[in-house]
């Protein structure tokens, strides 16, 4: 008897080199394993031949699926479209660009067979850039000080979910989706394991820096008010403090007589306050925003064309 069926969800932007090879991979990995699969491709608006070869696949294997929008909405809501579709016991994620090695489809499932709700890969930073692994684990120390949910350096989206805890994942409806977090959020049983990071091989990487400034303002702001909190008892602070420099300038005038300064301590404080202001006017801008975006109830992605039954002129916004 077949043990069930397990999808793998791998959202693809501009992976024309990847998609074939990524597919003959997954396929040999299950040739000894005795669960059934589905692939599901899920192409974010891609401006190369993706769809093309994803369709030449479907062509040849009833096991390949496919969900394509109708422009690029990010990898974050790729994920929620194949969460939405997939039909598996269990649903296991993973990059198009062969970075997550499909020798870990085998411990993911070992680890789902042992009972664990989510079986994580953990992947060390070995031939990362320096400096970019310098500032995420930087990223990740401030962000647990500051969120509520634990993230942790090197967790990844790559992963194993079973069907309780993918469940769990839609529940969570928001348009602003930091999977990350959401995945931390969720709780249900975790097991860890541990793989070496593999560099891309075919394409480039989607993150610009300014695309993971935007991402890593949204796992901090997405999950608790506590930056508006901060911003707060800064201001507090620096109110007490000018209270003070009120004072003592208005004593040492009155001790002294006036005597003229210079300028440009003025200048600073004026800077600072300023600063300070600004600042504080930007988070509060940041969760305005956001609940902007959310009150509109748009759906989250828009799908131009897939070979699902249940994905006919479908919107995501369930
Ligand atoms: N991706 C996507 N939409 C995007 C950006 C990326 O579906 O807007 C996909 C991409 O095709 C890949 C995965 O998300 O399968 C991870 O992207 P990438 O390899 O660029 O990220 P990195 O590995 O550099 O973190
Ligand atoms: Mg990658």
């Amino acid at each position: 008897m077949n043990p069930g069926l397990i999808s793998i969800i791998i959202p693809s932007y501009n992976e024309s080199g990847n998609v074939e090879l990524i597919y003959k991979a997954i396929d040999k990995e299950f040739e000894d394993i005795a669960y059934d699969y589905e692939i599901c491709f899920i192409n974010d608006g891609s401006t190369d031949d993706t769809l093309q070869r994803i369709k030449k696949l479907v062509l040849t294997n009833a096991k390949v699926k496919y969900i394509s929008f109708t422009r690029n909405f990010g990898k974050e809501v790729a994920l929620l479209a194949g969460f939405q579709h997939v039909k598996g016991d269990a649903v296991i994620l993973m990059d198009a660009d062969l970075q997550h090695p499909c020798s870990l489809i085998k411990p993911f499932i070992e680890g789902y067979e042992e009972g664990y709700h989510q079986v994580i890969a953990q992947r060390n930073r070995k031939g990362d850039n320096l400096f970019r692994s310098c500032l995420s684990s930087l990223y990740y120390c401030l962000v647990n000080k500051i969120v509520e949910v634990d993230v942790k350096d090197g967790v990844g989206d790559f992963r194993l979910l079973s069907r309780q805890a993918v469940d769990a994942l839609l529940l969570l409806n928001e348009g602003n989706r930091f999977s990350k977090g959401l995945f931390s959020w969720i709780g249900l049983s975790q097991k860890i394991i541990d793989y070496d990071n593999v560099t891309r091989q075919k394409g480039k990487t989607k993150w610009s820096f300014s695309k993971l400034l935007n991402y890593g303002m949204d796992g901090v702001l997405s999950f608790n008010n506590r930056p508006l909190r901060i911003c707060f008892y800064i201001g507090a602070f620096l109110l007490l403090l000018s209270l003070l420099c009120i004072v003592t300038t208005a004593i040492i005038l009155i001790r002294d007589g006036v005597d003229v300064q210079g300028f440009l301590p003025m200048i600073s404080v004026f800077l600072f306050f300023g600063g300070v202001q600004l600042f504080s006017l930007g988070v509060i801008g940041e969760y305005i925003g956001r609940i902007y975006y959310e009150t509109k109830k748009r759906p989250h992605y828009l799908i131009e064309e897939t070979n699902l039954s249940n994905g006919e002129h479908d919107e995501g916004n369930q």
